[in-house]
């Protein structure tokens, strides 16, 4: 359960929040702790494993932000992490389902929520994306289950296949297809028939209909209570029929976060959506940061370390600011503000955000002047001794040369740079010398 987890890891950062500094031993015995919760938690050894090393990874060696404790510190970095390994690629919740008529095969156990997801989920891309939809489903077996598909479309208005006794899976898909073909529909939705537990005959029907639908998205439709057993039916399905993402119903109740966490590592495919109780709107896209503060439970202590990393990086200015005014504009400087332009996102978002520079930010965009340049620009200054930071006017060919190589560029690349740093220095000069009303004081008031 999440309390558990989140309880867990609650008792052993207590114990590092109240001490001043953090040794490699504390770190050690820190993320041994955090591994055992995580296994308590239904994660699987292996996810667990990975996921205490990447923390590792990342915990040694850095810096402690100053104004918080190196637990602190600790708890975001295993939030971070958390984060990264819930992330998938692309929007939360996005689908393919461009070319008309789209079709979506929901895959999954008996009991899990197939049926009522498929309502779910075509309600929410009726009204929010103005999709057509047509459902069907295909749980010959089970009659009531056909049944309720079409008590569930009536009630959210999404039109449903009629259904036809004594017809098999295969030939209702082929139907759906023809249907959602001269309907004029977007997408058509196909809500395989379930079982109690994994068997053959079932991995075999559902085989033998994805293999007709050919489908653009087959969302596996599991109940997060189940833990460990959820991440099993996961890794079957992806194995059998190849899925593109993951549905966790049942996260309204006492869901497990490791099930989540391990599904994502196990399968490597997006968690896209959420159940959040048995109304038909309760379905929300996955977001990975509620996820990660709700199996922590310490979203204080993530809101303060970000504060403090703001209050450092304001300090970090403040100071830049200060040597500017009088002239000294060096190369760390630089480096700063390409850092911050990168954070703010990049030219183009940076020139989005001012009035009246749409336009040029698209040019800057087409000149294809990005992050990358501004990253290689970085690597640059990167490769420079601390002392051509300092005094970057001492740079003659041999040095040169050297920097260019270390950051794999052009020597042509680095006089670019030189000549950018040069002009903004000679700007910064001249606002500095505006005397008491100069620019930079007022703006530093
Ligand atoms: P299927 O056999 O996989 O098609 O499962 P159903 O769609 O029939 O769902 C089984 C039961 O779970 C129904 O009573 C649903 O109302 C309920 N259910 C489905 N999703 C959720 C959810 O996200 N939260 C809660 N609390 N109940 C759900």
């Amino acid at each position: 359960m999440f309390e558990n987890l989140s309880e867990r890891l609650g008792g052993v950062f207590d114990r590092l929040t109240k001490q001043g500094s953090l040794s490699d031993e504390d770190v050690k015995t820190a993320l041994r702790e955090v591994r055992v919760a995580l296994l308590e938690a239904d994660v699987s050894l292996p996810v667990a494993r990975d996921f205490v090393k990447a923390v590792q990874d990342k915990a040694t060696g850095q810096a402690v932000t100053k104004s918080i404790t190196p637990g602190q510190q600790v708890v975001k970095i295993v939030h971070d992490a958390l984060i990264d390994t819930l992330t998938g690629e692309g929007e939360p919740g996005a689908l393919k389902i461009d070319n008309a008529p789209a079709p979506i095969l929901m895959v999954g156990l008996q009991g899990g929520g197939k049926t009522t997801t498929t309502a779910k989920l075509a309600k929410r891309l009726k009204d929010r994306e103005g999709k057509r939809v047509l459902m069907a489903s295909l749980d010959v077996n089970r009659p009531a289950a056909m049944e309720q598909l079409a008590i569930l479309g009536k009630q959210i208005g999404v039109d449903t296949l009629p259904i036809v006794k004594g017809e098999d899976p295969v030939a209702i898909a082929k139907r759906a297809k023809t249907q959602a073909s001269m309907g004029g529909y977007d997408v058509y939705m196909l809500d395989t028939a379930g079982r109690l537990s994994i068997d053959e005959e079932l991995m075999q029907q559902v085989e033998a209909v994805r293999n007709v639908a050919n489908p653009r998205e087959t969302l596996l439709v599991v109940d997060g209570l189940t833990g460990q057993d959820a991440v099993h039916t996961a890794q079957n399905f992806d194995d059998r029929i190849g899925i593109t993402g993951v549905v966790l119903t049942r996260m309204d109740g006492d869901g497990r976060g490791g099930a989540a966490l391990s599904m994502r590592a196990v399968t490597g495919k997006p968690i896209k959506f959420v159940g959040l109780g048995e109304k038909m709107d309760a379905l929300e896209t996955f977001e990975p940061e509620r996820i990660a503060g709700r199996i922590l439970g310490m979203g204080d202590i993530v809101a303060l370390v970000e504060k403090a990393q703001e209050t450092i990086e304001a300090e970090q200015a403040e100071k830049m600011m200060k040597r500017m005014a009088k002239g000294q504009f060096n190369m760390n400087d630089l480096r700063m503000q390409l850092e911050q332009m990168i954070k703010m996102g990049g030219m183009q978002g940076m020139m989005g955000m001012m009035p009246g520079m749409g336009k040029m930010a698209k040019q800057v965009e087409e000149a294809g002047f990005d992050d990358k340049i501004l990253k290689q620009q970085i690597a640059m200054i990167q490769s420079m001794t601390k002392k051509e930071r300092a005094a970057p006017q001492i740079l003659q060919a041999s040095r040169k040369k050297r920097i260019a190589r270390g950051s794999g560029m052009e020597v042509s690349e680095l006089n670019k740079l030189l000549k950018m740093h040069r002009q903004m220095s000679d700007m910064m000069k001249k606002m500095g010398k505006m005397g008491k009303g100069g620019m930079l004081k007022q703006a530093m008031k």
